[in-house]
């Protein structure tokens, strides 16, 4: 999504891929010498995801501090926590805005809130920034259907406590994926972390290589036949042959468990 934005705003793009999984953590040697190059001074923006989408690794917060304080770039860094109410607790590093007056941390309600509907996240920011910010933003404010629902949504007594309690049975049958998943045939290595509401899975083939063929056609063949919906994500860089499953409710863990075994032998044994 960060590349299409840029196109759809015409600005240019840098990429620095994460490190090799399973850690898939920030290249902090590479980051620096793009933002040290002979270009660095037209790289505004550095856009950091944690826990990452489709990794679900938290970056080390050293690393985001290395970015922080390159010595000469002088952009701002951007942090997208979509996915850290999710995470450890302390994961998020929202109060660092305080200390850096150059990053942006981000956060949603489409996630853990289940309320993609509204359309309403947050911006956590310095002073500067956010007067910047607001400045940019046309006048007109969030409509007041979300403004209420978000209001609730994050309310100490109201939707907190829902929010906390999905959250508590979602961590539980992630747990339990990561308990069951390593007991279904042709299932490979978990890759990157487990701190976000998916875990991405290598799918093997008969050999025992991850494969993006039998990756394809297990997601094709859960979703058309099987009713069950999971993302392929074996073109993403370091995710050969991975699929990345989103924790559903304890009856979705059970149908997907049973679904995935038997596709997989399904797939696997019409291979050549
Ligand atoms: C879902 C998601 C977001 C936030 O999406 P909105 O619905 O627009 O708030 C941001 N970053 C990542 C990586 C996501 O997966």
């Amino acid at each position: 999504m960060y590349s299409v934005s840029a196109q759809v705003n015409d600005v240019g793009l840098v990429k620095v891929p994460l490190l090799p999984a399973p850690e898939f953590g920030i290249d902090v040697a590479g980051v620096t010498a793009a933002l040290s190059g002979p270009e660095a001074d037209r790289i505004k923006l550095v856009y950091l995801c944690s826990p990452g989408n489709p990794t679900g690794s938290l970056l080390a917060k050293e690393d985001v501090r290395a970015v922080l304080e390159h010595p000469t770039w002088n952009g701002v860094v951007v942090l997208d926590e979509a996915y850290v109410d999710f995470a450890a607790p302390e994961a998020s590093l929202a109060e660092w805005v305080a200390e850096w007056p150059n990053l942006v941390v981000m956060q949603t309600l489409s996630k853990a809130f289940g309320l993609a509907g509204i359309r309403l996240g947050a911006a956590f920011t310095a002073p500067p920034i956010a007067r910047l910010l607001n400045s940019l933003k046309a006048p007109y404010n969030v409509s007041s259907l979300t403004a209420a629902i978000g209001q609730y949504a994050l309310s100490e007594k109201g939707g907190l406590v829902k929010m906390r309690e999905n959250r508590g049975r979602l961590l539980e049958q992630r747990d339990r994926l990561l308990r069951e998943m390593p007991n279904v045939e042709g299932v490979g290595r978990l890759r990157g972390g487990v701190e976000s509401n998916f875990l991405l899975y290598e799918m093997l083939d008969r050999e025992g290589n991850p494969d993006n063929g039998v990756a394809l056609a297990v997601y094709e063949k859960l979703a058309e036949n099987r009713g069950v919906v999971v993302r392929f994500r074996g073109k993403e860089h370091g995710c050969l042959g991975c699929l990345r499953i989103t924790v559903g409710t304890e009856e979705e863990v059970t149908r997907f468990l049973a679904e995935l075994a038997s596709t997989l032998a399904e797939v696997r044994g019409e291979q050549k």
